[in-house]
């Protein structure tokens, strides 16, 4: 009998589900309901579509970075994305802004090209000096992704969702299951990444989560991101990806004009010519696995940027021809699942400036988090909460699934608690997380050996040839 119907299997997946309904609020994939009010859904059979080394779901940061390593590890990869690009929150999610990306490999890579397509500007605060932080321009990010990923020969497939996840008799994932405009497809491979930043295959898979701060939200804010023309005199006079003094101007200047951002710390991106990205919202207490939570909010925050935007422009000035060009595709998520992982990174190993033998990420970024209420927000639109960070090191074994085997994780759906998530979700680290997951992944589909029975030393060297490669890979196609 063909596994994807094995029964068993499938009331396997049920059960890990119901079991974490009972955790909480927070762990909850299963709804309570009547008979009256639940569907069931007949079975039916459906093609499976493709079998390859690895397969990684969603091509963000962290997953465009898996699976060109694994790739270029050996592996045959299948990418698969929800939305229209390559990118995540860099495109779809329209971010611009690059932190802790000074790190060999993938990371040095993208920036070495970008920079040779003049897409990108250094962090404003160290010009020309540091790469760890930089303004890149969208559209380029979303071509360099898919010139990347394509010359690797990785099967990238857009517009397709994960929406199944089943494992065989003895805990192994097998199989994934998508929803496309090709229909109902199943994918089975060696090796999964769930490189979905909310954590939906670990999830879809059965895998214990947390999310937010309680069993609940607070939780981290969503912010729509979007683009717009600005003049000289604004961009010299409120684009600065750091300065809170530039910030509050900015937010002085939309009260003049009417308007008071959800968001008390509004930022500017210089993209580069007439261009400008903008954070200027927040919205509160939204839970990304909650579609209609997410369309309201995204909704509201369409009309505060278009709005804002036009409030500005009344003011005339160097605000007379500010337009809203475009907002993002998808409402940024800050907050999503966190995978449970074989280890999970705490507030303590940043405190401490943790080492492990099986490092594969040495994270440097301060703990962010932003307000979880309007009113907070105007008290601290962002804080560490008194936690100060010294670098610290990623466990490979945060990466891999604790629940379910033949499941790594990458980028922000990493084991780890609220707070330790708060600094290593950007996306330079995401980048170096998704490297060492793909390089796991093929090695494990090599030796038909789980993640967790490899040799870290056999990993680390391959982690290390690869990045080594990527770093003095200048070439654009
Ligand atoms: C508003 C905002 C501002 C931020 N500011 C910065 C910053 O300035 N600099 C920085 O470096 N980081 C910043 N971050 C943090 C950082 O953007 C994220 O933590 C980062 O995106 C993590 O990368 P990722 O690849 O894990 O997730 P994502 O970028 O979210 O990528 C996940 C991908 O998976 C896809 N996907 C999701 N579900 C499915 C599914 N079921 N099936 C198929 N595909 C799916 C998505 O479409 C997406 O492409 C910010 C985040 C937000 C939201």
């Amino acid at each position: 009998m063909n596994q994807l119907f094995d029964r068993r299997a499938f009331f396997n997946t049920l059960t890990g589900a119901v079991t974490f309904a009972g955790v909480g609020a927070h762990c909850s994939t299963v709804q309570s309901g009547t008979a009256s009010d639940r569907y069931q859904e007949p079975t039916r059979q459906i093609p499976i579509a493709g079998r390859f080394d690895v397969v990684v779901c969603g091509g963000g940061p962290a997953g465009v970075s898996a699976a060109i390593a694994a790739a270029r590890s050996g592996a045959s990869v299948k990418l698969i994305e929800l939305h229209g690009c390559l990118g995540g929150v860099w495109t779809s999610g329209m971010l611009s802004y690059v932190i802790d990306a000074e790190k060999p490999g993938f990371n040095t890579e993208l920036v070495t090209k970008l920079e040779a397509m003049e897409a990108t500007t250094y962090d404003q605060r160290k010009p020309k000096v540091s790469k760890k932080n930089y303004v890149y321009d969208i559209e380029a990010m979303k071509f360099l992704l898919e010139e990347l990923c394509q010359k690797e020969k990785i099967q990238i497939q857009l517009h397709t969702r994960i929406v199944g996840a089943y494992k065989n008799d003895a805990g192994r994932l097998e199989t994934v299951v998508t929803e496309s405009k090709s229909g109902r497809e199943a994918w089975q491979a060696d090796v999964f990444i769930d490189a979905t930043g909310d954590g939906d295959l670990g999830s879809l898979a059965g895998c214990e989560w947390e999310f937010g701060r309680d069993k609940d939200c607070p939780c981290q804010p969503m912010s729509l991101m979007g683009v717009i023309t600005a003049t000289p005199d604004v961009l010299a006079d409120f684009a600065n990806t750091a300065s809170t003094k530039n910030k509050d101007r900015l937010f002085k200047e939309m009260a003049k004009a009417g308007y008071e951002p959800t968001y008390a710390k509004p930022t500017l991106w210089h993209m580069g010519g007439a261009t400008a990205a903008v954070m200027f919202n927040h919205e509160y207490s939204v839970k990304p696995y909650d579609a209609v939570a997410v369309t309201e909010a995204t909704i509201r925050a369409r009309r505060e940027l278009f709005l804002m935007c036009k409030s500005l422009r009344n003011l005339g000035g160097g605000w007379s021809e500010t337009r809203l060009v475009t907002t993002a595709e998808q409402i940024g998520i800050r907050d999503g699942r966190r995978i449970k992982g074989r280890y999970f990174v705490t507030v303590d190993d940043l405190i401490k400036g943790a080492r492990h033998e099986d490092a594969i990420c040495r994270a440097t970024f301060s703990v962010d988090v932003h307000a979880a209420t309007r009113d907070s927000n105007r008290k601290a639109a962002y804080s560490g909460h008194g936690y100060k960070a010294v670098p610290y090191d990623i466990p490979l074994r945060a990466l891999i699934a604790k629940d379910v085997d033949g499941l790594l994780m990458a980028g922000r759906c990493i084991s780890g608690d609220f707070f330790a998530h708060a600094s290593y979700r950007v996306t330079g680290n995401a980048v170096a997380m998704g490297e060492a997951a793909g390089v796991t992944a093929a090695i494990s589909a090599k030796k038909k050996q789980l993640p967790q029975q490899l040799e870290f030393a056999l990993i680390n060297k391959e982690l290390n040839r690869i990045r080594k490669n990527a770093s003095v890979s200048t070439n654009h196609s």
